[in-house]
C-alpha cells in the first residue's frame, strides 16, 4: 500500500517509487505532509511478518523527496534484516522528516508527527535517530505510545548505546576466534575511528583486555578525554589507513568502506558499529574478501541498541538484554562459517540467513 497523497510527485516518480518498493518488498510506504507545522515525512514499513516494524526517526535536509524515499527505503529493509537475524519478534520500519533539524524542528512539527505515528496503530513503532534527540522524542510520545527508547523517567530503556558496544565487542571477538583461533585481544592493535557514545564504551571493553587502542575523531575535545581517560593514543584522519593494525573499528559514519579506503586498509578485521560502513554493498563486500579481510556485519554487530529497545517492550531489564546481546558472538561465528563454506561475502550470508528465518517464519 502506499499514500502519495502528501508528496508532490509527478506520474513517472510515482512509477519509479512503485518499483523502487516492488524490488525491496515493502509493504507499507506512507508520505506525510502537515501545512500548519511544515511537516514533511516519510514513514516505511517494509516487513511485519515477524512482528510489529520498528526504527528510528531520522530528520535529514535531503535534497529532494527521491534522495528521502531511497534513504528511508533502504534503512527500512536494513532493520528487518537486523531484528531477523537477532531472533527478534519484530519487523523492519523507519520514518525520515525532511528538514534541517537546527532550524525547522518544533514541539507543533513533532507532535503531528507522533500523531501520524499513532494514526498506523503500532504497525510502525519509533525511536531516536540521527538528526532527533530525547527531548524530541518526549514530545512525540506526548501524541503516541508507539515510541521506544525514550530516556528512563518516561518508562523508556534509556541510552542504548553501551549495549551497542558490548554487541560489537561480541562480534568483534568472535571475528578474532574464527581469524586467529583465540578471542583474546590483549596486544591486538585495534583502531576506533569516532569516540562518541558507542565507541568510548567499546574503548572502556578493550581497555580491559589490554588491547593496544587507537583512536580517532573529528572531535578534539572528544579525543582528549577519551585519550586521558583510558591512556590511548591518538591518530589523525589523514593518517587513518596508513596505520598497520589487527582490527579497524568504524564506529562513526557509514561508507567508510571504500574502494579508496578498503585498498589502503591494513588490517585483518573490520567490525565496527556504524551504520551502512559499506558505500556498495556488493561491490565493496566483494573488494575486502578478496583482501581475505573478515568483515563482520554492522547491521548484525551494531544490533544490542535494538535488542535493548526490544526488551523495553517485552519488559526485560538491561541484563536481560545484555545476556541477549550476547549471542551476537555465535551469530557472527555462524555468519563468517556460512560465508566461507558458501564463498560469499559475509553481508551476503548475513542476508541470507535474516531471510532464511523471515521465509521459515512465514512459512508456519
Ligand atoms: P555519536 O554521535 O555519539 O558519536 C559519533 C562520533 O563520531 C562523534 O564523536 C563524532 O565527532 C565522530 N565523527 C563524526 N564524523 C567523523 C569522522 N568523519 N571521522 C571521525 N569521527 C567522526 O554516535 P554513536 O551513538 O556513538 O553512534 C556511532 C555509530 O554507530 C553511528 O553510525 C550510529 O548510527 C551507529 N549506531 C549506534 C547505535 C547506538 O546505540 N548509539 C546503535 C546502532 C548503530
Amino acid at each position: 500500500m502506499i499514500e502519495l497523497s502528501g508528496l508532490n510527485v509527478s506520474e513517472r516518480q510515482k512509477s519509479i517509487i512503485l518499483d523502487k518498493m516492488d524490488k525491496m518488498g515493502h509493504e507499507q510506504v506512507v508520505f506525510l505532509r502537515d501545512k500548519e507545522t511544515g511537516l514533511k515525512a516519510i514513514i516505511a514499513i517494509h516487513n511485519t511478518i515477524m512482528g510489529p516494524s520498528l526504527g528510528g526517526v531520522r530528520m535529514w535536509n535531503y535534497r529532494n523527496e527521491i534522495e528521502a524515499l531511497e534513504d528511508v527505503l533502504r534503512l527500512s529493509r536494513g532493520m528487518t534484516y537486523k531484528a531477523a537475524i537477532s531472533g527478534l519478534e519484530l519487523g523492519g520500519g523507519k520514518a525520515v522528516i525532511l528538514g534541517d533539524s537546527s532550524i525547522h524542528k518544533s514541539e507543533a512539527l513533532l507532535r503531528r508527527f507522533g500523531q501520524f505515528v499513532e494514526s498506523l496503530g503500532g504497525k510502525y513503532i519509533t525511536a531516536e535517530d540521527v538528526g532527533m534527540e530525547p527531548k524530541d522524542m518526549e514530545y512525540i510520545k506526548m501524541e503516541t505510545n508507539h515510541v521506544t527508547g525514550t530516556v528512563e523517567e518516561l518508562g523508556g530503556s534509556g541510552d542504548p548505546s553501551p549495549v551497542t558496544a558490548y554487541g560489537v565487542y561480541m562480534g568483534m571477538k568472535a571475528a578474532a576466534m574464527y581469524r586467529w583461533g583465540n578471542n583474546n585481544l590483549q596486544g591486538r592493535t585495534i583502531l576506533i575511528q569516532g569516540i562518541g557514545h558507542v565507541g568510548e564504551s567499546l574503548v572502556n571493553h578493550l581497555k580491559a583486555e589490554e588491547a593496544n587502542i587507537y583512536i580517532n575523531d573529528i572531535n578534539q575535545e572528544r579525543l582528549d578525554f577519551v585519550s586521558k581517560k583510558y591512556d590511548t593514543k591518538i591518530i589523525d584522519c589523514d593518517s587513518i589507513f596508513d596505520l598497520n593494525m589487527d582490527i579497524y573499528s568504524p564506529c562513526a559514519l557509514g561508507a567508510t568502506l571504500n574502494s579508496e579506503s578498503i585498498q589502503k586498509l591494513k588490517c585483518e578485521i573490520i567490525a565496527g558499529s556504524a551504520n551502512n560502513q559499506l558505500e556498495d554493498e556488493n561491490k565493496h563486500a566483494n573488494q575486502i574478501k578478496e583482501k581475505e579481510i573478515i568483515y563482520a556485519p554492522d547491521f548484525l554487530i551494531n544490533a544490542g541498541g535494538l535488542i535493548n529497545v526490544y526488551s523495553e517492550i517485552k519488559g526485560f531489564s538491561r541484563e536481560r538484554a545484555l545476556e541477549r546481546t550476547k549471542g551476537i558472538y555465535n551469530i557472527t561465528l555462524e555468519i563468517l562459517n556460512k560465508s566461507e563454506e558458501d564463498g560469499i561475502t559475509t553481508n551476503e550470508a548475513a542476508i541470507s540467513i535474516a531471510e532464511q528465518r523471515l521465509e521459515n517464519y512465514s512459512k508456519r
